[in-house]
């Protein structure tokens, strides 16, 4: 017996998980449903540019760490590639790959003249010092800086990422290119060219989602129990939202635990505790886990963490009857088919999550005019944006009676096919 082979009901469920993968099946399907022919999915299911770079960094103990990051670039008919940078230990190539995918179909989604790329750096920003972190910036945008720029590819934050990380990887695009050069990257502190509203842009779009999507199932966000897992960006500032227009926060996670309270937990004193990193669990005692997180009785649900959390294993003890995705790709193929026919309204990531990109988009569109606007200007052009993609998916759902989450992928991949069309690449 071969003892290091995994037994193939194993590889069968790794392929689940496999994000890459099931994007592509997703891809394919809204391409055939849309009727284009086979080579456009070929040009399609991978990025057209993916770069891996090494990058020695000097530790605050005088040693040299070596990094690993990538860059993908999916598609740049439609305009330059735009997507966040994410920095986390379990980053991959794969995962990079996929992660741009998404972005050329939030792009399509909210219309946005971009296409779609990623970035990421294999690394715990938790366990590194300040300086490090700015080494490790600057390096990675020494390395890719001759495919990047504010026509050609445009970072922003993800995972772990931040404004001070974006300030410097501005500072260093900038000295390469011997001009300040704020159009290059997006997500910045203000006073660098940042855009109001950008931080919570994320969390405000999802906000707008949930709205459109209470509507749809005649309920209110008012005294509606909303579980959020995760606490990072998108996480706390929806909590707040929420918890501000009347809702009941009865469930938030970390990496680590979850809590529960149900009758609404003190979301501002949470938000006071938590690090910078989303993490607040480790000041109690009384948690629960992520899966029991997930599983809590609820009316809203938002996995704002990370990948694959929803899968078939749970799909059926979900009991919120909307789900909203402020994560990318927390729910697998089959959970969204198993959520889907059991009623369940769950609003996909590359709709829930495409207000961070859309006010990215005003951020660059700001610095490139150099006229920046005021946050009322900034929510009302966002609102407008996102209850437009939101009711465009819906109604591609109804009529061509799919899930939100494939009508979300034909919605988006129209644009990028028409676009490669046109300029002769297909
Ligand atoms: N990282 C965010 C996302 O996944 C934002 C990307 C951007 O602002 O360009 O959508």
């Amino acid at each position: 017996m071969v003892a290091d082979k995994a037994p193939d009901s194993q590889n069968k469920y790794n392929d689940k998980l496999d994000v890459l993968k099931s994007t592509q099946t997703v891809v394919q399907i809204a391409l055939e449903k849309l009727g284009y022919p086979e080579e456009v999915f070929e040009l399609l299911k991978e990025p057209i540019r993916m770069m891996t770079v090494r990058i020695p960094v000097r530790m605050d103990d005088d040693s040299i760490k070596i990094f690993t990051g990538y860059r993908a670039q999916h598609n740049d008919a439609v305009g330059p590639t735009k997507g966040g940078v994410r920095f986390h230990p379990a980053v991959t190539e794969k995962e990079v790959k996929a992660l741009s995918i998404w972005m050329s179909l939030k792009a399509g989604i909210v219309d946005l003249p971009y296409g779609g790329g990623k970035g990421g750096i294999v690394c715990d920003p938790r366990e590194m010092s300040f300086r490090e972190l700015e080494g490790l910036s600057r390096g990675y945008v020494r390395a890719i800086s001759q495919i990047v720029g504010p026509t050609k590819d445009i970072p922003a934050p993800d995972v772990f990422t931040n404004p001070q990380i974006m300030a410097w990887m501005m500072d260093e695009y900038s000295r390469i290119d011997e001009f300040n050069n704020p159009g290059f990257i997006t997500g910045k502190p203000i006073v660098l060219g940042g855009s109001h509203g950008r931080e919570s842009a994320t969390a405000k779009g999802v906000t707008i989602c949930i709205d459109e999507a209470v509507k749809k199932k005649n309920m209110e966000v008012k005294g509606a129990r909303v579980v959020i897992q995760g606490f990072g960006n998108a996480g706390s500032f929806l909590a707040k939202f929420l918890h501000d227009s009347g809702a009941k926060v009865i469930g938030i996670s970390d990496a680590y635990a979850g809590l529960h309270d149900p009758d609404g937990l003190d979301i501002d004193y949470l938000l006071d505790r938590r690090d910078s990193f989303g993490t607040v669990t480790k000041l109690f005692s009384n948690t629960i886990t992520n899966k029991e997180l997930l599983e809590l009785d609820c009316d809203i649900l938002v996995p704002a963490a990370v990948e694959n959390q929803i899968t078939e294993e749970n799909a059926y003890n979900i009991k919120a009857s909307i789900i909203v995705e402020a994560a990318n790709g927390p729910t697998t193929l089959d959970a969204t088919k198993i959520l889907s026919e059991r009623g369940i309204l769950l609003v996909p990531d590359v709709l829930a999550s495409a207000g961070g990109v859309t006010v990215s988009y005003f951020e660059w569109v700001q610095n490139n005019q150099g006229y920046y606007w005021s946050e009322e200007e900034v929510e009302e052009k966002l609102h407008k944006v996102m209850v437009k993609g939101f009711n465009s998916v819906y109604n591609a759902a109804e009529t061509r009676r799919v899930d939100m989450r494939l009508a979300a992928y034909m919605v988006g991949v129209r644009k990028m096919a028409e676009a490669s069309r046109f300029r002769g690449w297909i």
